[in-house]
Order: C-alpha cells, then structure tokens, then sequence
C-alpha cells in the first residue's frame, strides 16, 4: 500500500533509501528518552547562543511528564555522564541552565545539535506533535511520534528499514516496541509486513489521548507547576523572613539533644504529613534526631485530614492561640514516642494531629494564603467546625431530650 506523503519533506539530510539521516554517536545515553532530551537542549542552546532553562518544571511541561522525581534523576544522570552541564546562577532562584558540556568534543556537539535540528527544528520531525499530552512519558511519547513521523514522511515500511533507519538513535527492541504500541492503538496499521499509518490516525490519537484522559493530566499538570512555583518562590523569593528564620534555627540548640549549632531545620508537622514552611511549624534540629524523626513519620500511618470535625470550644476562646498549643501538645507526645520507642504515644500523636491540623491551619492560613502556599498535590484538611455558641450545643441537646421524652412517654402510653 502506498501512502500520500502527508507532512512535507523537512530540510532533514536523506540516506540513500530516503530515510532522515540521524547522526551516528560515539556514545549516547542509555535510554532513548534522554537521548531525545539532551537533542532538545543542545538545539535550543545552539538557538539560543546561551545555555537553556530546563528545571524539571520545564521538563514536565515540555515533555508532559508527570513524575517529576523522575526527571530530577534524569537530569542529574545526564549531568554526571558528562551529556550535559548545568549552572545555577546565584543571583535568581530555581533558575538552572543547561546545555552541552565545555569539555565534550566539538564533533560531537555538532552531532547533537545536527539530532536537535532533525527532531525539534520548526520543520523537524517532532514539530508538529508537541503539543500532544501524549508526547507525554508512558504514552506515545517523542520516540513513537517519530516512528509515525518517519513513516508519515517515507511511506509504509517494514520493520526491519525503520530498526535499520532508528539505528544510531534507538535500540532496535525499542523501534519495535514503539511500532507495536502505535498498530495496537490504529495509529499505524500492519499490512503484509509493511507499516504505514492508518487512515485516521489524527482521530486515533486524539482518541488515545481522550481514553487516558491526558488533556485532563495536562491541565492538572500545569496547575500543579504552577501552584509548587507559587510556593517555591513564596517560600524562598518572597520569604526573605523565612529565610533568615531558617539559618537562624540552625544555630540554634537542637530541640531533643541540646547540640549548638544544630545545623538543620526540621518540620512540625512532618513535611510528609502536611507542614511547609511556616514560622510556628520550624524548629532546631541536629543531623541526626532530625533523621531518626524523619524515619519514624515513614513507619506511621499518614493522618487522615479529610474527615470533617466538630469541636466545642467555650466562646472566650482564643482559637489561634488554642491551636498552637493543640499542636505543640501533639509535637511534644511525638517527641516523646520517638525518645521512648512507644507506639502507642506515636499513634496518639497521629490521631490527635488530626484534629490539630485542621484546627491550625485554619486558623494560622487565610483562604487567599491557602490558594498560594498550598501544594496541589497536597490535601487541604477539611475546615474544622468549632462550636463556640453554647446555644447552639444547648439547642442540640434540648431537642435530643425532648425527643427522648416524646419516646418515653409514647413507651408508657402504650
Ligand atoms: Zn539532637
């Protein structure tokens, strides 16, 4: 079967067969999608004449990735394998640039630039798909949008041309796997050995990408860079305070051992709980106690934050000042678990941060605030209902007796 030439010839450099001529590497790194990341940056660098902003933020949204832990080792491998090198100007936070290391050999910066071209240039190979989420890792994903790309551009082929056209960028295992995923999705159909893409191919991945839902992760994703940004710079852009409240506390004498200058800051609720970076949640600790606490909170059960909870208070409560001594009793029964080894006083700890955290932080965070310091991925603990109206509770009670005593005296009657 013979199919139209849809996406017009780029300026790619063409093998005798027809074939987007890809560099041969010397070495590259050990899996494909970082091949294609180190490509991007050095094309963009080469643009740019300076090195590029690629923080894993960037990454995500560029590459719609959705783990970004993920592309923090990725980023930090390629750096150690001498693939690329970064900086980080002083002067701006979270700015980290990348590009091509100094020391790599200017034969294979070319390379690498010449691959970034092929694939990233206006007219590249990848061009048109970049604003697909499913560009996203775990889905089609760059290397299986240029599998369609080269067929898209070279017509039907078997699998054994495109293996020996991948060759120098892919694994051959990997063009097969990428071919496989496209036909299983009627991306790309098999027809006696030869494959070309569907007829509906646009329909079919946008088909794909509704039954993932990845326009849905997308818009989730952005928000969620766009709310740690918020609270990334609020943290430490636009908390100058807090920034000298950390380097002084770690001066200071450690919480549980006394050493001076502790040397680090720990978190009150834990991090892994729900705390961030707050004044009254921020304490001295030493290495160590701060290590064993943070390895204690992993072996506990995680608070539950979502439940609703009523309290009563009498009306002359202060509720700010009730809820910071709330959390400091529970941090003083988690010390106190930690110190002794008592589950019992740790799963105290846990079921009374339940109620003191909500309690806190509706009390310590406005709504506004909370709309920018909060993490998305985090929980907002449900708003506490205090009860500090008497009449209220009285009124409660008044009806639950009286209807009580309507039971009662229906019980005698009959
Ligand atoms: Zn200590």
């Amino acid at each position: 079967m013979i199919n139209p030439v849809i996406n017009p010839p780029g300026n790619a450099p063409k093998d005798t067969d027809g074939f987007p001529q890809f560099p041969e590497f010397g070495s590259k790194p050990g899996r494909p999608d970082w091949t294609f990341l180190v490509a991007y940056i050095a094309f963009h660098e080469h643009q740019k004449g300076e090195k590029v902003s690629a923080s894993r933020r960037d990454i995500q949204q560029r590459f719609r990735r959705g783990n970004g832990s993920g592309v923090s080792k990725m980023l930090r491998r390629l750096v150690k394998d001498g693939f690329l090198e970064v900086e980080h100007p002083e002067l701006a936070t979270h700015a980290y640039l990348y590009g091509l290391p100094a020391a790599m050999p200017v034969e294979e910066k070319e390379q690498w630039i010449e691959l970034g071209e092929l694939l990233f240039s206006p007219k590249g190979l990848l061009g048109r798909f970049r604003t697909h989420p499913s560009l996203k890792h775990g889905h089609i994903m760059p290397n299986g949008f240029l599998v369609l790309a080269i067929l898209l551009e070279c017509g039907s082929q078997s699998a054994l041309e495109m293996k020996k056209a991948m060759k120098h960028i892919m694994h051959r295992n990997t063009t097969q796997g990428r071919l496989d995923f496209l036909t299983e999705n009627d991306i790309v159909q098999l027809e006696d050995g030869q494959y070309s893409p569907t007829e509906d191919w646009e329909q079919a991945i946008i088909r794909y990408e509704r039954a993932n839902s990845l326009e849905t992760f997308d818009i989730e994703l952005k928000r969620r860079i766009a709310a740690e940004r918020c609270r990334y710079y609020e943290a430490l852009a636009g908390g100058a305070d807090l920034v000298a409240l950390k380097k002084f506390l770690r001066t200071g004498s450690c919480i549980e051992c006394g050493e001076k200058p502790a040397g680090q800051v720990e978190h009150f609720p834990p991090k892994l709980w729900l705390g961030f970076d707050h004044p009254d949640l921020m304490h001295s600790a030493c290495p160590g106690d701060n290590e064993d606490w943070g390895s204690i909170v992993k072996s506990l059960r995680r608070p539950n934050f979502d439940k609703p909870i009523v309290m009563s208070l009498p009306i002359e409560t202060d509720i700010k000042r009730f809820a910071a001594t709330l959390m400091a009793s529970v941090h003083r029964i988690f010390l106190e678990g930690a110190r002794t080894g008592d589950m019992g006083l740790l799963e105290l700890s846990v079921s009374r941060m339940e109620s003191a955290w909500p309690l806190w932080y509706w009390s310590h965070i406005t709504e506004e605030q909370s709309q920018r310091i909060h993490p998305a991925d985090y929980v907002r603990p449900a708003k506490p209902v205090v009860l500090t109206d008497w009449s209220i509770v009285e009124g409660i009670a008044k009806s639950v007796e009286s209807s009580r005593k309507l039971k009662r005296d229906r019980g005698r009657r009959g």
